[in-house]
């Protein structure tokens, strides 16, 4: 589309952050470039539904095209992928806010985790998967028409900045992003290959997604049709389209001396072929889907990078129907806690039209970690936000998915391990989320049904934690069901009786003067120790502090009040179990507390006292760290180590020397024969944490 030639070109620079990441991703060794192509139609399909939404209340938006749609075209001579949608398009103020100059958290936050070995495949759901498209284009056009705006190109070879000029040219409504690939990225104009990605990442898309392919006949004409057909294709040329006219060449002559001589001619056609005809997932039979393919439809709906924890697929009839499919996500998404105001995930459809995806009305706060779609039949199509506020239906369906969404917490908790996750994962969603009303609270209380979960009681009572706080007199309430923290911190006070936690920092025990004075005492006497623990493991732990709560374990692991860093490490865990290499790069908000009165405490500080460089301190450290990580119910990352070291301490426990051993013993994969220098792993670990600071 030729641009105003009058018209002046606008230069911006990138938001510096975005052209760091835009850096990144350009310079990045990364073999899995193809997820671009699923970001860009994931834009178009937001885009789609934005317009969808406004014709709602207004149906004069889709005056300017009532097609939704998705077009892709390939063209192998200019070496371009345009990805075209009649979605809302962008104004000029659009296209330089959303392409380059406000930041967004995501940025930065999706830099760290790409830092410390994330995948750049998760990129989507850090909110910056418009600039994938620079895995495999060195520049990128983007044309868009909004309802309310002028037509305009944002142009950008990246390199800190970008382009925006007027457009002569008219596209109705919506988007083209016109992809220049690189020159080793071409795979991606063949036919193929966007048929595989696009049935891969992108066949859930609620829009019809069609292919132009280029292909080619042989056609037999006239001298004069040729003639002409030339002409017309000539003009073609001059306008700047892709030529669907036939292409001349000349073949051969027919039969010599024939008056009317016939030419067969090569012509070049466009095919349009539909990608992804399924129809809506969930309007399928449950049983004819397969987990893969609720999976697929799960990626697609939230952008994650990894399968659902869990899914429920449901319908409902009677005096009023409708089906829908909740997904429980693997973990939290980067930004759960960031936005106060985060809307709800599910998608609300009417008879299979999408309607809007952040309806308040379909699901309460606590639960707005559930992914998935409802599709009533009932709700008429033209509803609006207002009259959703309003409506009976709506108010029967939240019942419903509430129910069901208990339901499916109660299935899950028979997996032991799964459930772990998903508590570890959103019970702190729940319960933070306070806005539930107090009439709720008890519905909640008594609905959830009583499920067995991770820790039984007795595992509890016995943790470090509890220990002086029972001593002391107090009562302990255990919580092991699913949702008895949630709910409890909702009460705040049961009784009349405070409730504090006691697995969080700061937790503080009423003292007396005596108490008081030898807290004192023991903070300066551990001081050494607590400084040389914290070196020892390093990054491992935010700090090492003298504790008030421990009567028989020596030392015990506290996070830090609730926030980001914990957040991210969990999605960091999450990626880190398919890439064990970067184990190493965890770090949590953790903090180590150690008991002054414990006798192996004593004797670790009198050993430091001697030689703060005494090995086996250094050791030993680690090997307690580790311990304390265990029974305070985090997992290790590299359980091998941890292993080796208890071997060697048995080792010695038994006196025996590493010469005693017989050679089958020590070759087997239990007791492997070389006790790596146990110090060592921590320092390559700092040292890994170094090359990515
Ligand atoms: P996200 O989609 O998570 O918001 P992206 O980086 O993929 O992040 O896109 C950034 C923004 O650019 C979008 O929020 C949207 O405002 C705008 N955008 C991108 N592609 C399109 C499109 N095809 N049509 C309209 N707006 C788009
Ligand atoms: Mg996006």
């Amino acid at each position: 589309m030729p641009a105003d030639e009058n018209s002046e070109v606008e230069t911006f620079a990138f938001q510096a952050e975005i052209a760091q990441l835009m850096s990144l991703i350009i310079n990045t060794f990364y073999s899995n470039k193809e997820i671009f192509l699923r970001e860009l139609i994931s834009n178009a399909s937001d885009a789609l539904d934005k317009i969808r939404y406004e014709s709602l209340t207004d149906p004069s938006k889709l005056d300017s095209g009532k097609d939704l749609k998705i077009e892709i075209i390939p063209n192998k001579e200019e070496k371009t992928l345009t990805i075209i949608d009649t979605g809302i398009g962008m104004t000029k103020a659009d296209l330089v806010n959303n392409l380059g100059t406000i930041a967004k958290s995501g940025t930065k936050a999706f830099m760290e985790a790409l830092q410390a070995g994330a995948d750049i495949s998760m990129i989507g759901q850090f909110g910056v998967g418009f600039y994938s498209a620079y895995l495999v284009a060195e520049r990128v056009s983007v044309i868009s028409k909004h309802n309310d705006d002028e037509q305009y190109i944002w142009s950008s070879s990246a390199g800190g900045s970008f382009t925006v000029m007027h457009d002569t040219g008219s596209i109705g409504r919506g988007t083209r992003i016109i992809l220049h690939l690189k020159d080793d990225q071409t795979e991606y104009v063949e036919e193929k290959r966007i048929k595989e990605i696009v049935k891969k990442h992108s066949q859930f898309i609620g829009y019809p997604i069609t292919l132009h392919v280029q292909k080619e006949r042989e056609k037999e004409v006239s001298d004069d049709e040729a003639e002409e057909e030339k002409e017309g294709e000539e003009e073609q040329e001059k306008e700047g389209e892709d030529g669907d006219a036939p292409k001349i060449e000349d073949v051969e002559e027919d039969e010599a001396g024939d008056k009317k001589k016939k030419k067969k001619v090569k012509e070049h056609y466009m095919d349009l072929e539909e990608l992804n005809k399924t129809k809506p997932i969930w309007t399928r039979n449950p049983d004819d889907i397969t987990a893969e393919e609720y999976g697929e439809f799960y990626k697609s709906l939230t952008n994650d990078w990894e399968d659902h924890l869990a899914v429920k697929h449901f319908s409902v009839e009677g005096q009023l129907e409708f089906r829908a499919l909740l997904f429980i996500p693997r973990r939290a998404p980067f930004d759960l806690f960031e936005n106060k105001k985060k809307k709800n995930n599910i998608k609300l459809y009417v008879r299979r039209v999408f309607i809007m995806d952040n309806c308040e009305e379909l699901i309460p706060e606590y639960l707005n970690f559930i992914r998935g779609v409802v599709d009533s039949e009932d709700l008429p199509l033209n509803i609006s936000r207002e009259m959703l506020q309003q409506s009976k239906i709506l108010k029967v369906i939240r019942k419903n998915i509430v129910k069901k969404c208990l339901e499916l917490f109660a299935e899950l908790a028979e997996d032991k391990e799964n459930y772990k996750k998903f508590y570890e994962a959103f019970s702190k969603n729940m319960k933070e989320n306070t806005a539930l009303p107090v009439r709720r609270r008890d519905d909640l209380t008594q609905r959830v049904p009583a499920t067995s979960s991770c820790e039984s009681k007795d595992q509890v009572a016995n943790s470090a934690f509890v220990e002086r706080v029972r001593k002391r007199g107090f009562e302990v309430l255990y919580m092991t069901e699913p949702i008895d923290e949630y709910c409890i911190q909702q009460l705040k006070e049961f009784d009349g009786k405070n409730l504090v936690s006691v697995t969080k920092e700061g937790l503080e025990l009423p003292e007396n003067e005596e108490e008081k004075k030898k807290m004192e005492e023991d903070k300066v006497k551990f001081e050494n120790l607590c400084k040389l623990m914290k070196e020892i493991l390093d990054k491992k732990v935010e700090k090492v502090t003298v504790s008030n709560r421990l009567v028989s374990s020596p030392c015990c692991i506290v996070t830090s009040t609730y926030g980001w860093t914990a957040n991210m490490e969990r999605i960091m865990k999450a990626q880190a179990l398919r890439d064990n290499s970067t184990m190493g790069y965890m770090m949590a908000k953790k903090h180590l507390e150690i008991n002054p009165d414990h006798p192996i405490v004593e004797t670790l500080r009198q050993k430091a006292d001697v030689d703060k460089n005494d090995k086996a301190v250094k050791d030993l450290v680690i090997l307690l760290f580790e311990t304390a990580l265990l029974s305070s119910g985090f997992s290790l990352d590299d359980p091998q180590t941890h292993s080796n070291r208890i071997y060697r301490m048995i080792k010695l426990g038994l006196g025996i020397d590493d010469d005693d051993m017989p050679i089958e013993e020590t070759t087997s994969a239990a007791v492997p024969d070389e006790i790596p220098p146990l110090e060592g792993d921590l320092e390559e670990d700092a040292s890994r944490m170094e090359e990515v600071d």
